[in-house]
């Protein structure tokens, strides 16, 4: 079965709204089995619209379209599809009530334009969609599907899981995915690439290489008739894979993420961490802080924006002097700094970002990330290009999982943040 999908609204063409809708469903078709073919995004243009739906249903067992049901004028999801089929769309009583009910509760008469949102035509049935006014449609006709949903995205992703997605899987029944994903660090993308070569010739299962800012992930997704055979199928991939790339450049599965795994190994080996942030602001702490269980290992993180900050907190005023503000001695130091301070088995410090600049004007950074624990202190480096929030990000992820391998007893030169 393949699918197809359509982002309906003017404004995704101005740039003004990301369409984010469409990655959604596509990731969900994924977990389907359902292969998606085509993703288009159309304007609230009549004509054009029609073009799109048209072709879609022709070509497509699956379409799935997002936005357009609103009640006023520029919303012509419902009217297209009507066209599309050649069918008349009349006003349901049943839809006609419970619209009517939907705006009594909130204390106003249902506008006469909201009409149109209680019709189907001979084809469709309604989609139940408790998050708003609009319900959805499944049409069927001469063996093909549209889909048609709202635009909002916590009403489409509500619609999708109790809806859509079950009448889904019951037309693609007999086909079942299993994906597992390794994320690696340390080896270059063109180096995975490169030595794992062999392996994306296979088909089934299908492994892929995505950068991500945790480091590679490398994807096998089987396909096959039960969940058995598909797992079947991708235990002996990920037997290679590890086999050639090495467990120690794997440093999480699946969901995991560098901040889950932190606090699983802190906890599981009885740690406590403490950190002093001079670069990332206190977002290594607020990143742990999202995961469950964080309390129980994090005992406490400072915040410092400044040299004489740093003072404050117990750093020694001459090691700045003789290091300099970012440099791999001072981080070990903050590291040292961040057990003492909050009584912890292991300190993280990120130094302040040492600015390169070129011109006269500032290019890029570097910030040091060091590590205490016991009599041992370890640091590496990271360059990045600005302050901004997916920057600091990307230092944070690298200094987890520098801290990972640096509790485990391994070198740190595996751990390079991506430019
Ligand atoms: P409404 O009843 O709110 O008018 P609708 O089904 O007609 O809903 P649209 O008018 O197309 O949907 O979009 C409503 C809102 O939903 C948009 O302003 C936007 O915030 C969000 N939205 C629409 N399409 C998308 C999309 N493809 N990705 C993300 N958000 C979207
Ligand atoms: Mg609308």
């Amino acid at each position: 079965m393949h699918a197809e999908i359509l982002s309906i609204g003017t404004e995704l063409l101005m740039g003004e709204l990301v369409d984010t809708n469409s990655s959604y469903v596509a990731s969900e078709l994924a977990k389907l089995g359902i292969e998606v073919r085509w993703v288009t995004k159309v304007g609230d243009d009549p004509d054009r619209l029609y073009e799109a739906i048209d072709r879609a249903f022709a070509r497509s067992d699956v379409t799935l379209t997002s936005g357009g049901l609103g009640p006023t004028s520029d919303d012509l999801t419902r009217e297209t599809i009507a066209r599309v089929c050649g069918e008349e769309m009349t006003v349901q009583d049943d839809l006609l009530e419970h619209l009517k009910g939907l705006f009594a509760g909130r204390g106003f008469p249902m506008p006469e334009t909201n009409v149109k949102q209680a019709t189907l035509i001979p084809s469709a049935v309604a989609i139940d969609n408790p998050m708003g006014t609009a319900p959805g449609w499944w049409v069927e006709r001469e063996g093909s599907v549209i889909v048609a949903m709202p635009g909002p995205p916590r009403e489409i992703q509500r619609m999708w899981e109790h809806e859509v997605a079950p009448r889904l899987k019951e037309r693609n029944a007999g086909i079942a995915i299993v994906t597992r994903n390794l994320k690696t660090f340390g080896i270059s993308e063109g180096g995975l690439d490169e030595i794992l070569s062999p392996l994306f010739k296979s088909e089934n299962p299908l492994l892929g290489i995505y950068s991500k800012q945790d480091g590679i992930h490398l994807r096998a997704i089987a396909t096959a008739s039960t969940e058995e055979e598909a797992s079947a199928l991708i235990a002996p991939m990920e037997a290679d894979v590890r086999s050639i790339i090495g467990d120690d450049a794997i440093w999480g599965e699946d969901d995991e993420t560098p901040e889950s795994k932190s606090v699983a190994l802190l906890r599981d080996e009885g740690l406590t961490l403490g950190v002093v942030e001079a670069f990332t602001g206190g977002l290594l702490c607020n990143n742990l802080t999202e995961v469950e269980g964080s309390g129980d290992v994090l005992n406490g993180g400072a915040i410092a924006g400044s040299a004489d900050a740093l003072v404050r907190l117990g750093v020694n005023a001459d090691s700045i002097e003789e290091h300099g503000i970012a440099s791999a001695a001072l981080a070990k130091e903050l590291a040292k700094v961040a057990r003492v301070r909050f009584g912890a088995d292991v300190g993280i410090g990120i130094s302040p970002l040492a600015l390169e600049s070129a011109d006269g004007s500032v290019v890029a950074g570097t910030s040091f990330i060091g590590y205490a624990m016991d009599g041992r202190a370890d640091s590496t480096s990271g360059h990045y290009p600005t302050r901004r929030l997916r920057i600091r990000g990307r230092a944070v992820t690298h200094a987890l999982l520098g801290m990972i391998r640096f509790v485990r007893e391994m070198p740190l030169e595996a751990v390079r943040p991506r430019r």
